[in-house]
């Protein structure tokens, strides 16, 4: 299986280098076939992926996003990277001890030893080296923890996207969509693999020191504590407050930022054909001015703290110099836990500072996580019921049976409607732009469940049946083909996998792609969309003609394009759709009178409910709304440039 991938993948690469020499692709190359051998050789093997996806999602995917339920999964990178921690925190404070040591025992009068001095110096290094290596593994294995535990949450959230609505992924909300998967998967990472660990080591480091300080001497360490720590707790949560204040403020206005300059980079024609380049400047210097303002705060609060801190732990060496000398001379204190005092009073305030540091990278993590959660809550549009059965091989018997429906619930678009397609039949839907016609299509195609009423097809409703068995009989051709980066062989087989070469041809030939095919300098292999190989658009439109030709749908739901194509490309789509129609039911979005003209039936469709259906001759005789909109289309000329949508409001 993964052979069969890999193989499949290198022939459309290859195919092209092959067939510009004038080779038909058969396999690799001789002269390269060593080389292959020995690369399969050393590649690890890919098993064959066993993916399965269900609309409904698992248990497991229907947790609550928390970092503990991300962590659960790697229970043994956990602990062993907590046990690092703890032991590379307990090491990294053996120094001070050891140079208390070595003066007492190895440098004050009565007790000269070099022996000593000597030991605690190589013990001094082992213990750097020590810790130098388990911070070495300890790094690696929360990096490999980070690495895993965000690989997961990228395909949670991206199979999550792929169960929400068609409707979700509006542009506006691809681009939040693709900082959710970036920058905020990032900031997580970042969390996971650094910040968390920082955080634990920093705080440990802090206890580890408080009861070394007790151990040593009691009185000293209380002085020290009641004198320092007071001090420094109300100046951090001062900072605190202060800066997270600022994070706030510069978080927002970098929002603001942001959004004025992809308004101004993609409406940037708009912007010139309007000469407000000067007010568009004006108005962007405005909202970065205000990003700096929030930037400049946030450097005087960092001005105030960092030194300030500096500051107080000078203060509490001046204290403990007082104080400690004094015991000394009294006899309470020898000079060995002086200096310890000495050191690690200074480790002291080294934690505390990057624990305020790190505050705001776990800040962030924070908030990503709860927007990754927010986004993993928000339901799919359409559920699946638990068990529900394959819908049958269909006719193609399509019913709306008093169907109402809202995108929003307090706002219908659609006002029971009731309509009845045959098996075998093509209707077009035509009538004024926001009339509901794409939202019956999408009800159609279950994309959406109706408010009220039902959507049968062969007489059942499509809400009791598995998804994919409903879409696997539905083709869909929207009015912007959209093709994939890749060859034309590929994006003519989407809809469907094991496609023969000869299925291929056929389908060429039938939406009359030939021309084209023989045209590319690789024919179907001919990667599109990528490197510049565009097609016009009446050729993408033929290609998504093709694409639900190959994958042979019982109902065909065709969203016509809209724009103009030239009177060449349209005979050749209309020869096409005629092809692809043939014993097919079909609903068709109109936007011309002439495809109109062309369907069995037509239905009118305007303010949310169906105004009128019949075949075109009834219809132009009834003299109904459609005959009004056919006459004004035949005076302002009857071609391609009047659309059946616009026609329809100016009558
Ligand atoms: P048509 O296809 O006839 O132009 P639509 O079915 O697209 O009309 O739209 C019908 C109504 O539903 C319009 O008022 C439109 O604004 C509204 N509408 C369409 N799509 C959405 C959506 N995703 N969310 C909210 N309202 C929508």
């Amino acid at each position: 299986m993964a052979w069969g991938g890999g193989w499949g993948g290198g022939g459309a690469m290859f195919g092209g280098t092959s067939a510009s020499n004038g080779l038909p692709f058969g396999g690799i190359p001789s002269e390269l076939m060593t080389e292959a051998t020995k690369l399969l050789a050393s590649e690890p093997a890919h098993a064959p992926s066993n993916l399965t996806f269900t609309q409904r999602p698992s248990e497991k995917e229907h947790e609550r996003l928390t970092l503990p339920q991300l962590l659960r999964a790697y229970p043994r990178w956990v602990v062993s990277g907590s046990l690092l921690v703890i032991i590379i925190s307990l090491i990294l404070q053996g120094g001070p001890l050891l140079t208390e040591l070595a003066i007492n025992k190895g440098m004050v009068k009565h007790h000269h030893s070099l022996a000593v001095i000597a030991i605690c110096g190589l013990l001094y290094l082992a213990l750097a080296f020590a810790s130098a290596l388990l911070q070495r593994v300890q790094v690696s294995v929360t990096g490999k923890l980070a690495a895993r535990v965000m690989h997961d949450l990228r395909i949670r959230v991206f199979t999550h996207f792929q169960r929400l609505s068609l409707d979700f992924f509006t542009e506006e909300k691809a681009g939040v969509l693709m900082s959710r998967m970036t920058s905020d998967i990032e900031n997580l990472q970042q969390l996971v693999q650094d910040g968390i660990s920082q955080f634990a080591m920093q705080g440990l480091t802090m206890v580890v020191i408080t009861a070394v300080l007790f151990t040593i001497n009691v009185t000293l360490a209380a002085w020290t504590v009641l004198l320092v720590v007071p001090l420094l707790f109300a100046l951090t949560v001062w900072f605190h407050r202060a800066s997270e204040k600022g994070y706030l403020l510069s978080r927002d206005r970098i929002a603001n930022v942001l959004a004025d300059l992809s308004e101004s980079l993609y409406g940037i024609r708009v912007v010139t054909a309007n000469n407000r380049q000067r007010r568009n400047i004006r108005n962007h210097r405005h909202v970065v001015g205000a990003y700096r303002d929030a930037n400049l705060y946030t450097g005087r609060v960092n001005a105030i703290y960092g030194p300030a801190t500096i500051t107080i732990g000078i203060l509490g060496q001046g204290l403990l110099l007082g104080i400690g000398g004094h015991m000394v001379l009294e006899g309470q204190l020898n000079l060995g836990e002086l200096v310890a005092f000495f050191l690690y009073l200074n480790r002291f305030f080294g934690p505390i500072q990057l624990l305020v540091q790190q505050y705001n990278a776990l800040q962030q993590g924070r908030s990503s996580i709860i927007r990754l959660r927010e986004l993993l809550e928000i339901p799919p549009a359409v559920d699946e019921v638990a068990d529900a059965p394959d819908l049958p091989t269909i006719d193609g018997r399509i019913t709306f049976e008093n169907v109402s429906f809202g995108y929003h619930p307090d706002h219908l678009v659609l006002h029971d409607v009731n309509l009845e397609i045959a098996p075998g039949e093509s209707v077009a839907f035509v009538g004024p732009t926001g009339a509901g016609k794409s939202t019956m299509a999408k009800l159609a195609n279950r994309f959406y469940d109706p408010t009220s009423g039902r959507v049968l097809l062969d007489g059942v409703d499509i809400r009791t049946v598995t998804l994919r068995s409903l879409r696997s009989q539905l083709g869909v051709v929207p009015q912007e083909p959209f093709l994939f980066a890749g060859s034309i062989r590929t994006n003519l087989g989407f809809g469907r996998t094991n496609i023969t070469n000869d299925e291929i041809e056929e389908a060429i030939d039938v939406v009359g792609l030939r021309e084209l095919v023989e045209r590319l300098p690789d024919g179907v292999d001919t990667i599109v969309h990528e490197r510049g190989q565009t097609l016009s658009a009446g050729e993408r439109q033929l290609l998504a003609l093709a694409r639900a030709f190959l994958a042979r749908p019982r109902v065909l739901i065709l969203d016509e394009a809209t724009s103009s194509l030239d009177l060449h490309s349209e005979t050749v789509i209309e020869k096409a759709l005629d092809r692809l129609l043939e014993g097919r039911s079909a609903i068709l979005i109109a936007h011309r009178l002439t495809t109109a003209q062309r369907a069995d039936r037509i239905v009118v469709v305007d303010h949310g409910g169906v105004v009128e259906v019949g075949t075109p001759k009834e219809l132009l005789r009834a003299g109904g709304p459609y005959a009004v909109m056919y006459n004004a289309w035949l005076q302002s000329g009857g071609r391609d440039s009047t659309r059946a949508d616009v026609a329809s409001d100016d009558a």
